[in-house]
């Protein structure tokens, strides 16, 4: 038996050893870092994402860049995990987390090819993530929460090179007041109490702020009651029909009694459903499904104000705002299940106004009534939004701020370079490596506006021994110090992407064995999942 070798696994398992293995999740990083780099920062460029049925998004968010790329590689999967974990702590960041990840990676097999183990830079990583974090809380400036025009640097910073940075001042102050608005006890929840509802077919300039709840769906019969005081609000979460149940059985009828008599029953049951939501007292409906016509006839004629196919995040915001618990089973609301609010309202034509939820109750709401020519307009306006409410709760919330255009993580590279000098085996080597990383982030900015990337780090570091917040400004194309500038970032955006970025990549470091089951339908189809192919592609 001698020279068999023992077959332990799986032979149609694809399995994949060592150092092979791990060359080729790190070029799967490699490959997801680079479709976003090409979009960190103001000048940076724009993806467009085509679905299979050619819905066309154009847009240089990095997490919504992943999330349409319909990734399938495990590795580069784990990478697109980290841009939504960014998204998730911090609301903005994302492209910068995923970059440096990619470069970290890439500084870790250079180490392995040179003969360092990777449970070494593992322990030198994360040595220096910890710093970093250190090096970071020391280097941020203290601000207050109510400190209108730092909290306004910080959205327009967000805002730079977004398409809507042409509107940027009116946008930053919206976000802002909106958020100032809702903060109770120093916190802020954007997803519950700051409403985002798109409103297409104008200008993005008359985008407003506009007290409670705002829903772009105007009620379902033009005999509804267009202004309902101190309403009673039910919230639905199924259809609310009457028609004919298609249910499977099959009923044998004999007589034409029994007709009769069935058809009455089935309408008594409709019926009854709908006498359960206005048994409870209720006079505004709120559905997330549908509401038939015969339903909403049967809702006007008995003065409820009803409104369908509201979606479930801003259902939720209802639920919060007025008290009301969304029912997904009819035959269970109560009168308890009802919320109430000052008045609930249709401004507009019958069939195309929006429903107003004012002086709710419960928790402050806020509406931002997004304009834009066109939903694409307004879909791209809503994810930079979203990133630029996200930024200003994160600075009310923590009150700290660090200068941006790529000051921060020139400040946490020189900061380890001096921490791994106090290392005397080969973890230096990792922390310096990890100290270079960081210097990708400045690099691909200066890159992505036509700026030489390795002048722009040398101008930097030079720079920044003389004024510690030197950063790069791209619309001037010189390093000057970014806190006068106006550009600056919130420290819990820094400090995330560089913990993501290291726990990624110390994944990624860790694997030296892969077994593969072979999807063999799926491969046949798509052979470029294959992660290998990463490799062939020089990615
Ligand atoms: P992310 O998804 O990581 O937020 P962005 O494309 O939004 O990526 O770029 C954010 C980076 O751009 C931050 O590091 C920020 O400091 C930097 N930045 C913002 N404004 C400027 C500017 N005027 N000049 C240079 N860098 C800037
Ligand atoms: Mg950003």
């Amino acid at each position: 038996m001698v020279g068999q070798p023992a077959i332990i696994t799986d032979p149609r398992k694809e399995h994949t050893q060592g150092k092979q293995a791990l060359f080729a999740n790190i070029g799967a990083a490699k490959a997801v870092a680079n479709i976003v780099k090409t979009t960190l920062g103001p000048k940076g460029m724009d993806k467009m994402l085509v679905n299979a049925v050619g819905d066309i998004v154009l847009t240089n968010d990095g997490a919504m860049i992943l999330k349409g790329m319909e990734i399938e590689n495990p590795t580069a999967k784990m990478i697109v995990e980290i841009a939504k974990t960014q998204e998730d702590i911090a609301g903005d960041g994302t492209t910068s987390a995923v970059v440096l990840a990619g470069s970290l990676l890439q500084k870790a097999e250079e180490l392995v090819i040179s003969g360092v183990h990777p449970t070494i830079i593992i322990k030198g990583f994360r040595a220096a993530s910890g710093k970093a974090s250190e090096i970071l809380d020391n280097y941020a400036i203290d601000v207050t929460k109510d400190n209108k025009d730092v909290l306004l640097k910080i959205a327009k910073t967000a805002i730079a090179g977004k398409s809507a940075e042409a509107y940027g001042d009116h946008l930053a102050k919206l976000c802002v007041d909106a958020a100032l608005e809702v903060a109770v006890d120093g916190k802020v929840n954007v997803k519950e109490n700051i409403l985002i509802t798109q409103d297409p077919g104008h200008k993005i300039s008359d985008t407003e702020l506009l007290e409670g709840i705002v829903i772009n769906k105007a009620r379902l019969h033009s005999a509804m009651p267009a202004i309902v005081k101190e309403p009673k609000i039910a919230l639905v979460a199924s259809d609310v029909l009457v028609q004919k149940t298609r249910n499977k059985a099959t009923f044998q009828i004999t007589s034409a009694e029994q007709l009769t008599q069935f058809a009455a029953q089935e309408e008594a049951d409709y019926h009854a459903l709908l006498d359960k939501i206005i048994d409870t007292g209720a006079n505004v409906v709120v559905g997330t499904k549908n509401i038939d016509q015969n339903a909403a006839d049967y809702f006007q004629k008995r003065g409820i104000f009803a409104i369908r196919r509201v979606n479930e995040e801003d259902m939720k915001s209802i639920s919060k705002a007025t008290g009301a618990h969304i029912v997904k089973n009819i035959a269970d609301i109560s009168e308890k299940d009802l919320g109430t609010a000052g008045i609930v309202e249709q401004i507009g034509a019958f069939d195309l106004g929006k429903t107003y939820i004012r002086e709710c109750h419960n928790s402050k709401t806020v509406t931002l009534l997004l304009k834009g020519a066109t939903e694409h307009v307004t879909d791209n306006l809503s994810r930079t939004i979203d990133d630029v409410l996200h930024v200003v709760k994160d600075v009310i919330e923590d009150e700290k701020i660090v200068p941006g255009g790529g000051a921060s993580e020139i400040e946490v590279a020189q900061g380890l370079r001096a921490f791994a000098s106090s290392f005397e085996g080969r973890e230096q080597l990792a922390i310096t490596a990890f100290a270079e990383a960081m210097e990708v982030i400045p690099k691909e900015i200066a890159v992505n506006a036509g700026m030489d990337g390795i002048d722009t780090i040398l101008a930097l570091r030079a720079k920044h021994s003389e004024i510690k917040n030197a950063g790069l400004d791209v619309y001037t194309g010189e390093i000057s110090d970014s806190l006068e500038k106006g550009i600056v970032d919130p420290l819990r955006v820094k400090k995330q992407a560089i913990k993501s970025a290291s726990e990624v990549a110390n994944m990624v470091l860790r694997v030296d064995d892969m077994l593969k089951s072979q999807r063999r339908e799926m491969m046949d189809v798509a052979p470029e999942h294959n992660i290998h192919n990463y490799d062939a592609m020089g990615m």
